[in-house]
This record gives C-alpha cells, structure tokens and sequence, in this order.
C-alpha cells in the first residue's frame, strides 16, 4: 500500500488563510455541536473508500490505494464548494419541489459525499450489478480498514473538516456558535458559557462528551444515571440496569400466585407473595382438596379446609409452592381419616355437580396457563372426567396414589 503519512496539511485554501481567531475587527466564538461534528466525520472514510474501490474496479494497473491521496483531495474540494454553495441553492429551492428535504447537516454533508462518491466511479464501477455484490462491500470494507490501520486519515483531521463544513450548511445555527464580539475579553467571557462549549458527563462509569445545551437531553437518556426504580419499589438503580431489576429482583415485579396451578389466577408484586398466602389461605387450600378429592362437593371440601388449617395450628401459612401444601396436606388428611360427606339423599345429585364443576375448573385452569403448571392441571382434568363416585375414592388406595401423583407432578414447580 503507497498510502502517505498523514500530516500532510488537509484544510480548503480559504479556510487556512482565514484560520486565525481574528476576523476584521471582530471576535468569533469557534465552538461547534461536537457530537454531530464527529458524526459527520465519520461518513468521511467509507465515502472515500467506496470513491476509492469504484473509481478503480476494473483497472488492472490500479488500486484503490494509489489514487486514495488524489481523490481524498478532490473529494474535499468537492465538500467544500458543495457546502459554500449549500445556502444560496437551499433558498433558491425553497418552497420548490425539494422543500421537504432535510436541513440537518448530517444528512446533507452525507448526501453529498455520497454524491462524490458516485462521480468517481469508474465505467466498471457503474455496471449495476457490480453496485449490488458482496465482492464490492468486501472491498469497501478492506480497504477502508486499511486506511484506519495506516492513520491515513485521522478522525481529529476529518473532524477540522466537518466543522468547516457544518458551518457553511447550518445557516440556522442550531449546530454552530455564530456569535461576535469587539474585544477577546468579551469572546472570553462568552465562551465559558457558551451552549457549544463540551462538558463530560458526571454520571460514574459515562464518558460521554457533549455540548451544554445537550446537558439535559443527555441526562434523561443517560444509561448510567443513577434513578429511582420505575416500578416504585425503594431502590435506586443504574438505568441500563432498570429493565433486568423489574424482570428479576424488584421486590414490586408482579408474579403469578405460587398457587397458580391449583387454580389461583391472582397476580401480586413478589414482596407481597407472602401476605397473599396467608390471606388466601383458604381458597388455596380450597383448590388444592378439589384437585385431590375431585367429585366432592363444595360444602364438604369446605368443612375439610377448616378441619385441616385447625389441626395445621398456622404452619400452612409458610407453605411456599404446591409442592410443599400438598405434602402437608397429605399429612394432615391422614391424620384426619377420610373426608366426611353430607347425608346420602342430597349427595348423589351434589357429588355429580360438584364433579363437573371440577372438572371444568380444571380443564380452565390448563387453558388460561402457558407454562408447566398447564399440563398438570389439563392432566389433573382430563383424568377426573368422568370419576364422579365420591365413594371410590375416598380413603381408598386410590386417594393415597392421586395424592402421589399430584404431589410428583407439582414438585418440579418452583415459586
Ligand atoms: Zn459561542
Ligand atoms: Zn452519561
Ligand atoms: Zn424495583
Ligand atoms: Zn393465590
């Protein structure tokens, strides 16, 4: 590669005539949006690798490093009378037919190296189907990874450009300090508080640089800024770090009942979990006996509840998961023997009701869940269908295996 070295002087004629601080008899202040300028000059190496690779497609003598020096050249000539001319044909356009076009100066500057770039591309370099082949990003791509590798073409150099450049298209002066003043001490005083001046970002572990006037616009949008969690628990965390906290540990991360799986469709924030056991105890325990005991009748699961939370004396509140209820249940049923039923002349016609009701409970507990829990409760329904007989199963072996069988099944549930 025959690139030069970099320092070779890379500023228009004009600009370096009338670099100096000093312009007739007034003082300008220099300061620039630093952020897009280094945007732009960032668009500068693909443009003049993709001139480059074009330009010399096709040519067997020629690479695109030996005409890198002459169209880099030309392409800021080309940059710099484009932008000197940007606001004369910009007001002559006005109102015309390109009225809608953008006058962010990132996007100008880019459209017109963009333009450069496909004025120097050569016979070859404009057949279409060369313009679409991964052959040509490829080349594009390597050579301007060579440039870069050979400091051919420093960022601090292409950025000087930039600004000259921003200048002459942003006739708003929304990116750039347009201010004069009549002595130095004046432009002194300005600049210390010049809405263009950069400031570092405070917030630990960013280092963002940017203009003052972006200060606030960076700081609602900074990944490291320290902020109150959105979920209004009490901590306080790193922003980038918001999403996984209300995903994962955020005491206020709304969860699904533990009890989801034997019917509990509640949602509570996670540190509330607890007291929903305890007050729902009940009702859980409710669901629980109908998956164990199904066909039985509302009534006489509900006496069983309350015979059970009796003799649990309060140690059922704890119970974390199915799991663990229903090994406690389990206990305690065998303590207390059979499940006791209501008088026989009601209890056909309640043990068919409740039987179906079950069973439809249960299949709707499969339907609504998405998870694990779903195809237990479906299996749990499914396999209920039909058993309406109380008498079959109450303190029978088969109650023992269901127990056994609920039991395993729930016990891959963690909460
Ligand atoms: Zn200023
Ligand atoms: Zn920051
Ligand atoms: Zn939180
Ligand atoms: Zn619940």
């Amino acid at each position: 590669m025959n690139l030069p070295a970099s320092d070779v002087e890379l500023l228009p004629e004009n600009e370096k005539i009338e670099d100096g601080k000093e312009r007739g008899h007034t003082f300008h202040c220099e300061l620039y949006d630093t952020e897009i300028v280094r945007k732009i000059g960032q668009v500068f190496l693909p443009g003049l690798s993709s001139a480059c690779v074009d330009n010399t497609t096709g040519d067997m003598f020629r690479s695109p490093g030996s005409v890198a020096v002459d169209v880099r050249k030309e392409m800021i000539d080309y940059l710099t009378q484009r932008s000197e001319s940007f606001v004369a044909e910009s007001v002559v356009l006005e109102g015309g037919p390109d009225a809608a076009v953008s006058d962010h100066p990132y996007d100008i500057i880019s459209a017109m190296v963009d333009d450069f770039a496909s004025l120097k591309r050569s016979l070859f370099g404009r057949v279409s189907g060369w313009l679409l082949s991964e052959k040509r990003e490829d080349k594009i791509d390597d050579f301007m990874q060579e440039m870069e590798t050979n400091g051919f073409w420093l960022l601090e150099k292409r950025e000087a450009i930039a600004q000259i450049l921003v200048k002459n298209v942003d006739y708003k002066n929304i990116f750039h300090c347009d201010k004069k003043f009549n002595t130095a001490e004046e432009l002194a005083e300005h600049v210390v508080n010049c809405g263009f001046r950069t400031m570092n970002c405070t917030n630990e572990g960013c280092i963002t640089v940017f203009c003052a006037s972006q200060l606030e616009k960076h700081d609602s949008a900074c990944p490291f800024k320290i902020i109150p969690c959105e979920q209004q628990c009490s901590e306080n965390i790193m922003r980038r770090e918001m999403d996984r906290h209300c995903i994962t540990v955020c005491p206020m991360k709304i969860v699904n009942c533990p009890f989801y799986a034997v019917g509990c469709h509640s949602t509570v924030p996670q540190c509330m979990v607890q007291q929903h056991r305890s007050d729902n105890l009940h009702s859980h325990l409710l669901n629980t006996l109908k998956g164990i005991h199904n066909g039985a009748s509302e009534e006489d699961l509900k006496r069983r509840v309350d015979q059970i939370v009796e003799l649990s004396s309060g140690q059922l509140a704890d119970d974390r998961d199915v799991r663990c209820l229903i090994l406690k249940v389990k206990d305690l049923e065998a303590k207390l023997g059979p499940l006791e039923v209501k008088a026989a002349e009601t209890f056909g016609e309640e043990s068919n009701k409740a039987g179906d009701n079950g069973g439809e409970e249960s299949i709707e507990a499969g339907n609504k869940g998405g998870d694990e829990s779903t195809e237990v409760a479906k299996k749990g329904g499914e396999k209920s269908t039909g058993e309406t007989s109380v008498e079959d199963k109450i303190g029978s072996e088969k109650s023992t295996e269901i127990i056994n069988r609920v039991g395993e099944e729930f016990s891959s549930i963690q909460v």
